[in-house]
């Protein structure tokens, strides 16, 4: 392949690449003016929908497809929500992208209001990320100094006001509508959809949900095209007529057991193994890798023989994972215990379960428990069997819980087990407390 030019990432090596200036130097900000200027909002849902753009934030939904779920003629108000808490662990590609070119992301977002007729977004940004938090503040600040934000933009007509709201520091606050209760003021307890929040999200107002990343791809779709956009990444598989595509630029977390974790831009459709290999550096201390995350912890596990699979919205599902998820990868040594992996999953999932649907509660409790016995050497014969099926009902899909938490929870267990079945066997005839401990990636 030859060699792929950054596009979400040009300009992060800049000085001063979170200030205005220099990004209306590169030319930020013309999409939108020209957008406001020359095009009606629906031409603007017409050109996301046309470059198949699938939202980043883990789902794949696609967002021009979104957007038009919109209630028709609603005398509004009508709301953008930018979902910032990025929490997924090891998951930090909108937290490089706010923190070192906010402006490309704040023009996604003043390009989404004006496509779906919405004067106010509220920017949702995990309570963790204090950088990025502050360099948002400021880029705000500077748009409306600018005149770029506020009422009657550049004599248009258009007013837009950007909130930013700092999160509640819990995972469940990015589950959409969670987040959604917990910009009102509430404890963010996620709802029951439907309603999706398209029809009745923030303060009981339609309401569109999208990612850091997904606003970002709007900005550069806007700007350089749809066959841009379109010449990147994996087209539909022709055998199914359900597959939308994994069009675009997309950002991929490396972390975990690797020489050099880092975020790098890449075309839908890098394998795993380029991705550890090429740009991680390698499994460190001269090691293998057991085991990986594709995409996010919810994700589930790949064993190092199914490392070629390519890392687009589909790929993932092929070995038997949930989907690409974030994008993040988690590398895990040859060195390293799986008992000890899963004990250390199972207690990020039995700590985040926000406790409303008692599957999911109990359930993520349970299988901490279990991995805590199996860890201490205390292992029964029946507990990977009793595992398996307590991760396969508690998830949303056979419809017993409010949101998809738990059916996160439930992806790396039922992965983890058939896949290394035998050294959790092993752990049990051995009754021996689990010996690797220090080297664990930090997982949550
Ligand atoms: P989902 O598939 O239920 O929904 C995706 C989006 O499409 C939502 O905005 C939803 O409102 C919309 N939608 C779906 N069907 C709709 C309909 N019929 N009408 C109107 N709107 C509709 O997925 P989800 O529960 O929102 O997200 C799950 C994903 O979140 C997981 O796959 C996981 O990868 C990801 N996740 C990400 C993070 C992170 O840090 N970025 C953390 C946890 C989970
Ligand atoms: Fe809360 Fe879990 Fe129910 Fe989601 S599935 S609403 S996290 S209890």
């Amino acid at each position: 392949m030859a060699k792929y030019e950054p596009v979400l990432l040009a300009r992060i090596q800049k000085p001063n690449s979170h200030k205005l200036e220099g990004y209306r130097n590169d030319g930020g900000y013309s999409s939108f003016e020209r957008a406001i200027k020359e095009l009606k909002p629906e031409q603007v849902i017409d050109t996301v929908k046309n470059a198949g753009l699938r939202g980043r934030g883990g789902a794949g939904f696609p967002t021009g497809l979104k957007w038009t779920f919109l209630p028709k003629d609603h005398p509004g108000p009508i709301y953008l929500c930018v979902n910032a808490d990025e929490s997924e662990p090891c998951t930090y590609n909108n937290r490089i992208l706010m923190e070192k070119d906010p402006h490309q992301v704040l023009e996604g977002v003043m390009l989404a209001c004006y496509a779906i007729k919405s004067e106010k977004a509220f920017f949702y940004i995990r309570y963790e990320y204090g950088t990025a938090f502050r360099t948002l503040k400021a880029a705000i600040e500077e748009l409306y100094a600018a005149g770029l934000l506020g009422r009657n933009i550049q004599g248009t007509g258009v007013n837009l006001d950007i909130v930013l709201h700092r999160g509640a520091a819990a995972y469940i606050c990015g589950e959409e509508t969670g987040l959604i209760e917990s910009l009102e003021g509430k404890r963010a307890w996620p709802r029951i959809k439907p309603p999706f929040p398209a029809i009745e999200g923030a303060f009981r107002k339609p309401t569109i949900v999208n990612n850091v990343e997904t606003l970002a791809c709007v900005t550069h779709i806007m700007r350089k095209g749809v066959d841009w956009f379109k010449s990147l990444g994996v087209a539909p598989d022709p055998n199914n007529p359900r597959d939308a595509g994994s069009f675009g630029p997309k950002l991929y977390t490396i972390a975990g057991h690797v020489n050099e974790p880092k975020c790098v831009e890449l075309p839908m459709g890098v394998t795993l193994r380029e991705l550890i290999d090429k740009h991680g550096g390698g499994v460190w201390k001269g090691r293998k890798v057991k085991a990986a995350n594709p995409g996010g912890l919810s994700m589930g596990f790949v064993t190092e023989s199914e490392l070629d699979i390519p890392l687009d919205f589909n790929g993932p599902g092929k070995v038997g994972c949930l989907g690409l998820g974030t994008a993040a990868i988690t590398v895990i040594d040859d060195q390293t215990s799986m008992v000890d992996v899963l004990h250390n999953v199972c207690q990020f999932y039995a700590h985040e379960s926000c406790g409303q649907c008692t599957p999911c509660r109990e359930g993520t409790g349970w299988m901490l428990k279990i991995t805590d016995r199996l860890r201490s050497g205390q292992g029964r014969r029946e507990d990977l069997d009793i595992l398996v099926e307590v991760a396969d009902r508690i998830g949303i899909m056979p419809g017993t819980t409010i949101c998809g938490l738990s059916d996160g929870a439930g992806w790396p267990v039922k992965t983890a087990i058939r896949k290394f079945r035998k050294e959790f066997e092993d752990a049990i005839r051995g009754g021996q407390p689990s010996p690797i401990r220090a080297s664990l990636p930090v997982l949550a």
